[in-house]
């Protein structure tokens, strides 16, 4: 089933100069870009984008990282491409990751982990909707 996922390179990984390592790796992957831009968000506009974290601990720490350099969100497209750039990613934990991960290869701390995935079609479909208009996700 060919599906869209929404990936995120990090403030920590844009700021790190990894944009192209990561995306190289989707590509290898096999994953369509569909549509692909570098913004910069608000506090405000990262806290709503997280808003299932509301209640964590952490949820302030990771709205401040989220807001704190310019990012670049990608959606992805292939079969079965959540669950399969997730898998790419690598658990939230760097040091959990498995070998070969993103996170695993790239991530310095569970908050500064490089990569944002979606994790399931209806996640995807709200953050994508977040982030890309209805225009920006034709072709
Ligand atoms: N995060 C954090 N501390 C935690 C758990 C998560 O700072 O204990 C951050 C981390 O950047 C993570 C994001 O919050 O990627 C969203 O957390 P989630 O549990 O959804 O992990 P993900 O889906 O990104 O693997
Ligand atoms: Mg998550």
């Amino acid at each position: 089933m060919v599906e869209r996922t929404l990936a995120i390179v990090k403030p920590d990984a844009v700021s790190r100069q990894l944009t192209g390592e990561i995306i190289k790796r989707y590509e290898h992957q096999g994953f369509k870009i569909a549509a692909i831009k570098k913004i910069r968000i608000t506090k405000s506009q990262a806290e709503g984008f997280y808003y299932v974290h509301r209640h964590r601990p952490f949820f302030e720490s990771l709205a401040n990282f989220m807001a704190g350099g310019p990012m670049v969100v990608l959606v992805l497209e292939g079969e079965d491409v959540i669950k399969r750039h997730r898998d790419l990613m690598g658990a939230t934990n760097p040091k959990e990751a498995d070998k070969g991960t993103i996170r695993r290869e790239f991530g310095t701390d569970i908050e500064h982990n490089v990569v944002h995935g979606s994790d399931s079609r209806e996640s995807a479909q709200f953050e994508i909707g977040y982030f890309f208009s209805g225009l920006e996700l034709q072709s």
